[in-house]
């Protein structure tokens, strides 16, 4: 059983500015040690858990235009508004909606930098399990 016991002090005043210097500087190293401990979760975190869970991570470009390009022929328009749901492409005159045409476009992202690094892409997309899944960033 934890017990918690209160304890009410009533230092001097120059007890209270030693205090809230010693308080003070060990919130600096918590608050520091916090920030690295994020910053290398933010940095590998992804990372780890792909590998945790047998899987490969592939890095694409975070400017890589995958809503604006068409998944059907690659056709890239300069400009799609964020409120336009679904369109359709002046070279193939396909209908695309913008999120699924994201997401194929991000997965062949995936699967060509996949490829890059000398490894294979299920012709399944990843859905095996064995062997090693997809997983794009
Ligand atoms: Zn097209």
């Amino acid at each position: 059983m934890l017990k918690a016991t209160k304890i009410r002090i009533y230092p001097t005043p120059e007890q209270a500015e030693f205090l809230n210097r010693q308080f003070g500087a060990a919130r600096f190293v918590y608050n520091k040690a916090l920030h690295i401990i994020s910053s290398q979760h933010k940095r590998h975190g992804l990372k780890l858990k792909a590998k945790e869970q047998g899987k490969h991570l592939v890095k694409i470009d975070q400017w890589f235009a995958s809503s604006k390009t068409c998944s059907c022929c690659g056709h890239k328009v300069d400009f799609l508004p964020l409120s336009v749901r679904n369109w359709t492409c002046p070279a193939c005159k396909a209908e695309l909606d913008r999120d699924i045409n994201a997401a194929i476009n991000i997965r062949q992202q995936g699967i060509i930098k996949l490829r890059a690094e000398g490894l294979s892409a299920p012709a399944n997309g990843g859905l095996r399990k064995s062997g090693h899944a997809l997983v794009a960033a």
